[in-house]
């Protein structure tokens, strides 16, 4: 299923309600009209792919909510050209919103379902994303040092790996706790061995889990 009239107008309504949230990053909200959210998700749900909201996607996981999308790729403050490394690809939606904004996209999926599926998906809509199957506690040392880290899933603390990979200057962005919900954190690292780091309220995501599986 492609894109069409009545999903650009589901699309524009969501994004304008991304906006009143507080989201201002102008081309975050130009990426986040452009990318048609359903294509992640089954077919029969073209109206839920445009409510703010998370929804399950394969193997227990879920495509995360546009706000909360919105408000990662803000922090991220990338621009393009920019190397970023995604842990926890999942449907692909945010690593598509990353290279839409003209990103260069490294993302790492822990489940080979969802992995080949993010690929599928990425390949229809024709965005140049390097796509990797794997345990992201690892990073992916030989393409950094990155310009941006975005992790997707609740993290009990910053992998070390992770906060090494960083370019002097880059931001990392990480939903961080063991609880119910987790504070959203920014590392930024400013030399060889020091990072600062900065809090930006809570939300709630799927864990980041060790290993890899199948389904
Ligand atoms: N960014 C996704 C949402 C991801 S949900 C999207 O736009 O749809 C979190 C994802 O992180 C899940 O797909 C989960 O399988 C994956 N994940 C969890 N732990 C991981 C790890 N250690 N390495 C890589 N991926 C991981």
């Amino acid at each position: 299923m492609t894109d069409s009239f009545e999903a650009r107008g589901l699309r524009e309504k969501l994004i304008e309600s991304i906006r009143q949230k507080g989201i201002s990053d102008e081309e975050v909200l130009r990426a986040m009209k452009k990318v048609p959210r359903h294509i992640f998700m089954d077919p029969a749900f073209l109206h839920h792919a445009y409510v703010d909201k998370a929804f399950p996607i394969a193997s227990g996981q879920t495509i995360s909510q546009p706000y909360t999308v919105a408000f990662q790729t803000s922090l991220l403050s990338v621009k393009k050209r920019d190397k970023v490394l995604e842990i926890g690809t999942g449907s692909g939606y945010q690593a598509a919103i990353l290279a839409e904004m003209g990103v260069r996209v490294y993302t790492i999926e822990r489940c080979r379902e969802l992995f080949l599926k993010a690929q599928q998906t990425i390949a229809t809509l024709g965005y140049n994303i390097h796509f990797f199957y794997g345990d992201g506690f690892e990073g992916k040392e030989q393409y950094g040092p990155y310009d941006g880290i975005l992790i997707t899933a609740a993290a009990p603390e910053i992998p070390p790996a992770l906060l090494k990979q960083l370019k002097t200057g880059g931001r990392l962005v990480v939903p961080l706790g063991k609880g119910d919900y987790q504070v959203m954190t920014v590392a930024v690292r400013t030399g060889e061995e020091t990072w600062e780091y900065s809090s930006h309220g809570t939300f709630v995501f799927v864990p980041l889990l060790r290993g890899t599986q199948e389904k």
